[in-house]
């Protein structure tokens, strides 16, 4: 290894044990058995990073641009990964998304769900005209938006904070859950949500277990609470998070453009 290698894979080292550190006490101090799914959000950094953090045990990574997370899949095709898409999701992105992801925790209308489908059908149609095995159901997490909930500002109009974080409000998810349970190839696992910013979020992560709770009365597979990030994982073991998406506090800061 070059210095400079040597050097980022002592940084990741670092951060990611100080990471798994608070896991474990939060873990701990919730009473709960087992940690959560880490799933470390490799946007913005390279392949190269997430290579030394596969190196170091990681099998779980999480990607919001598709243009990104299909050139990083494709270059580290030969490392078993789970790749989680977890941004906003346009429709014409599904056929490529479909082709690296496992999960998609971002699935917040219905025409989402149709193309996810449809680009689900075309591969495995594909994959079986070339004698392929094909590849198991996609998983999806419907994204949950409580910021109408918990908004200081009650002014703000549920549309515009909806449209730039993404997610249904509550009241959808039984409208989308049995969309994509009629979807074939696509397996409702579960819930995902981003704490809008100013809430508190161990109270958003405790109505997200709520609904998740509710669902999973209908979908036995639903079993998937996807909530916390760097600086809200605690809170979200403590509401029973099963998978955190952390980022920054195990690569570094992201730059600040964009
Ligand atoms: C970037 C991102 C994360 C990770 O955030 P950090 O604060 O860097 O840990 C988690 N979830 C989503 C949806 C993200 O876009």
């Amino acid at each position: 290894m070059t210095a400079s290698v040597e050097d980022r894979a002592h940084d990741l080292r670092t951060r990611l044990e100080s990471v798994q550190q608070r896991i474990a006490d939060a873990t701990e101090k919730a009473g709960r058995k087992q940690a959560p799914q880490l799933i470390v959000v490799s946007k913005f950094f390279p392949a190269s990073d997430v290579q030394i953090l596969h190196e170091l045990g990681m099998t779980d990574f999480g990607e919001n641009k598709d243009q990104e997370a299909a050139a990083k899949s494709a270059e580290l095709s030969d490392l078993n990964v789970r790749w989680h898409f977890i941004g906003q999701l346009q429709s014409n992105k599904a056929k490529s998304v479909v082709r690296y992801a496992s999960m998609v925790h971002s699935v917040d209308r219905a025409s989402i769900v149709n193309a996810l489908g449809k680009a689900m059908a075309r591969e495995i149609a594909a994959a079986e005209e070339a004698g392929e095995p094909a590849r198991p159901d996609l998983e999806v997490l419907i994204q949950v938006d409580f910021g109408e909930e918990f908004s200081p500002d009650h002014d703000a109009t549920p549309a515009s904070s909806g449209a730039q974080r993404g997610g249904v409000v509550p009241q959808e998810i039984a409208a989308l859950a049995a969309a994509i349970s009629e979807t074939q190839h696509l397996t409702l696992r579960g819930l995902m949500t981003v704490a809008p910013l100013g809430a508190e979020p161990g109270k958003v992560f405790d109505r997200l277990r709520e609904e998740l709770d509710g669902l999973n009365r209908l979908y036995p597979d639903a079993t998937i609470m996807s909530a916390g990030m760097s600086h809200d994982l605690e809170a979200a073991i403590e509401s029973g998070a099963t998978h955190l998406r952390i980022g920054s506090d195990v690569l570094g800061p992201r730059p600040a453009v964009r």
